[in-house]
């Protein structure tokens, strides 16, 4: 059921000059509709969930999420119903991700942005249940221990000897599973996509202490590259990922792995890292969101 996550190793004149080497690990490539990191969160949710003898997935997110599309996908592939719970007003026609979402089945409910900050509180939780009945909850993002688990097979995936990973980051959830499928050696980056993404150092070190009772301290996060915001994009950044598709061939998309990849290569430039460094960048997909930024902001992305 699932594809490969080949390694693609880019040559580029910045990197030569300055020793080091990139592989981009293609978890974008991982399933033909469950993107990236997301299905590597979802496998072993979806096991429990069929071993709970669950037959719905409830989960949470923003009318552009990759997270409520891969689960859409996730249940229409693997015989779930699926519930979305959308923050905001319902927009008609519904846009790209959540005509994809609807198209796989899943059932669309918009809460209140202030509703939905109470998605994780248990009364509010409970009232979901009233209404919907049995349900396998995923939490949004799709962030838990299982999804901890599952993105810790990032590592023994990746057949090169590297000394440095580097992932985007919304919930911390993937980068979590990451510094976990470590186990201390080599040095793991990870470049919040939000503003203000130094709360996430916290997130991680719960996570992964969660997960496998350990503190690690062989990573860092890169907390400048966030371009004004979640889901911002500037002009310089638009320009990079035109560039990188044109040179390299591989797409990317703006809310995460463009503003990773545009940080990694001025890390690169600034000599962040020591010559001889060999860099795993992973791809955690997303590329859906693309179609919703073509339409929003009237630029081919
Ligand atoms: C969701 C997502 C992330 C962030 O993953 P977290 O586990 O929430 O940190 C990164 N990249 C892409 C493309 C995503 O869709």
């Amino acid at each position: 059921m699932m594809e490969e996550a080949p390694l693609q190793k880019l040559e580029a004149p910045l990197w030569q000059e300055q020793g080091v080497a990139l592989w981009v690990k293609r978890e974008d490539l991982l399933h033909p509709h469950i993107s990236g990191n997301k299905w590597r969160k979802l496998k072993y949710n979806l096991q429990e969930a069929r071993q709970q003898d669950h037959h719905t997935l409830l989960t949470f997110g923003g009318a552009y999420s990759n997270h409520i599309a891969a689960t859409a996908a996730a249940g229409k592939a693997y015989g779930f119903r699926s519930i979305g719970i959308i923050r905001g007003e319902e927009h008609l026609p519904l846009n790209p991700t959540l005509a994809l979402a609807t198209s796989c089945g899943m059932q669309l409910h918009y809460i209140s942005r202030e509703q939905y900050r109470l998605k994780s509180e248990p009364g509010f939780l409970q009232e979901l249940r009233a209404q919907f009945g049995q349900v396998y909850v995923l939490p949004e993002g799709g962030t838990n221990l299982l999804a901890v688990k599952g993105c810790a097979e990032i590592v023994p995936d990746i057949d090169v000897d590297f000394s440095h990973i580097c992932c985007a980051m919304g919930t911390g959830g993937t980068f979590a599973g990451i510094v976990a499928g470590l186990t201390g050696e080599k040095e793991a980056l990870g470049f919040p996509a939000l503003k203000g993404g130094a709360f996430l150092r916290q997130e991680v070190e719960e996570l992964v202490l969660a997960y496998s009772g350990q503190r690690y301290h062989n990573w860092q996060l890169a907390t400048e590259y966030h371009f004004g915001g979640y889901a911002k994009v500037k002009p310089e950044l638009l320009a990079f990922m035109a560039q990188f598709k044109q040179e390299h061939g591989i797409p990317l998309e703006p809310v995460y792995t463009g503003k990773m990849m545009y940080g990694l290569f001025d890390l690169v430039r600034k000599g962040y890292f020591p010559r001889g460094s060999r860099v795993v960048a992973v791809h955690t997909g997303g590329l859906q969101g693309n179609a919703g930024f073509k339409e929003r902001l009237g630029v081919e992305v």
